[in-house]
């Protein structure tokens, strides 16, 4: 009878310190979900949050596999991110979607969390450029005002760790401050990229260029790379807006701005600096190639067949080409260097316009100049 008691007792007691040993694993991971949270909420750049949100959940969670799916149906987002200089497609666990058939495919009914055993034929590419497969996944939807902003996908290598009848307040909880912060920051970026685009042609206007030209040198200077400036003018273009009118004007404008991009890379920073006038930065290029560059660029615009209201506007571009070589060593402060380097190739394009216009000048590398006025 006694025996009996006793191992009942040690029945319970087991039970109990079980019970307990939840409790406290419970409260642990609420505090370390509140701290993440906190931490989450004080994030102002969507480069921040993603590197955040793919680093940390790992620990918060104790997992081995995280990813970050991101819909971004009109390249926005791929956007922002390139022109931060944010390596975002090899960036391991991101990826950006352009189409939500996926979310819906898997979340559309509830909202909610997916968890369970993983099944490589539904589960692989939630994690995709993994060399090693999860063993149980949670899939969690982000979603705001009932659209889908994208999906967090973490994985375990244990297979009990979820199990479908688990409960899922912790994720869902997670998953809605996530989306609230990442609708926010989303909202920002829009916002910070609007007040800083000409809204006639769509690229930078000139005080994106002023806030980012230091921003390039520094970089330029911290990973010894050449940077190349060009200024571009269209040639004659008060005889376009004479010729043609003021709204063909601004047609010519809108597409020679396009035509210019199209001859850029993604990372370049390409800006409207004033009427007919555009600025290229062209980080990573020297000389030789940034003169290629503009050769293409002119020999584009000299080619393209702009018709207006049945009319066929013929356009020519002249450019002013000026590089800053980091190489050769740190003399002046980045403010000055940019105003030197907007200087030279603003002189380069004065020359192209007095030898005939429609073509490149260079005006060379401008560190060594400086160098010889600061010696
Ligand atoms: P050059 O080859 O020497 O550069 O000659 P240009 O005629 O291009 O240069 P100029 O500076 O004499 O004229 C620039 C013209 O650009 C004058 C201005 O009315 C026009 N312009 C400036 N901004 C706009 C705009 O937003 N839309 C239109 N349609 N025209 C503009
Ligand atoms: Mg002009
Ligand atoms: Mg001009």
């Amino acid at each position: 009878m006694d025996e009996d008691i006793t191992a009942d007792l040690r029945v319970l007691q087991s039970h109990l310190d079980g019970m307990l040993n939840r409790v406290q694993h419970n409260s642990l991971t609420l505090k370390r979900l509140q701290a993440f949270e906190m931490r989450l909420l004080g994030l102002s750049s969507l480069t921040e949050m993603i590197d955040y949100i793919l680093d940390e959940s790992k620990s918060l969670f104790d997992l081995e596999i995280v990813s970050l799916f991101l819909f971004d149906p009109t390249q926005e987002i791929a956007a922002y991110l390139a022109s931060d200089h944010y390596p975002y497609q090899s960036r391991k666990g991101f990826l950006l979607v352009n189409d939500d058939g996926l979310f819906k495919k898997f979340f559309d009914y509830t909202h909610r969390p997916l968890l369970g055993i993983y099944h490589a034929e539904n589960y692989e590419q939630f994690f995709p450029g993994e060399t090693e497969r999860p063993s149980s996944v949670i899939l969690a939807p982000l979603v705001r005002r009932g659209k889908y902003l994208g999906s967090l996908n973490l994985g375990s290598f244990r297979q009990d760790r979820f199990i479908r009848t688990m409960a899922t307040d912790f994720i869902e909880h997670l998953a809605s401050v996530l989306s609230i912060c990442l609708e926010n920051t989303l909202n920002f970026e829009t916002m910070r990229r609007t007040s800083l685009i000409d809204p006639l042609t769509g690229v930078n206007n000139r005080r994106f260029l002023e806030q980012r030209i230091d921003e390039e040198i520094d970089r330029s200077m911290r990973n010894r790379q050449p940077l190349s400036c060009l200024f571009l003018d269209i040639d004659y273009f008060k005889r376009i807006n004479d010729n043609f009118g003021h709204q063909a004007g601004d047609h010519v404008l809108a597409l020679v701005a396009a035509a210019i991009k199209k001859q850029l890379r993604s990372n370049d920073v390409l800006s409207r600096f004033g009427g007919e006038e555009f600025v290229a930065l062209l980080s990573g290029s020297g000389e030789g190639i940034s003169g290629e560059i503009a050769e293409r660029i002119r020999s584009s615009i000299a080619s393209l067949s702009i018709e207006f209201c049945g009319q066929t506007i013929p356009v020519t571009i002249s450019i002013g080409v000026a590089t800053f070589d980091a190489k050769l060593s740190k003399v002046i402060s980045a403010n000055e260097t940019a105003s030197q380097l907007i200087h030279t190739a603003d002189g380069a394009l004065y020359k192209a316009k007095n030898n005939g216009r429609n073509r490149v000048e260079s005006g060379g590398v401008i560190s060594e100049k400086l160098q010889l006025q600061h010696a």
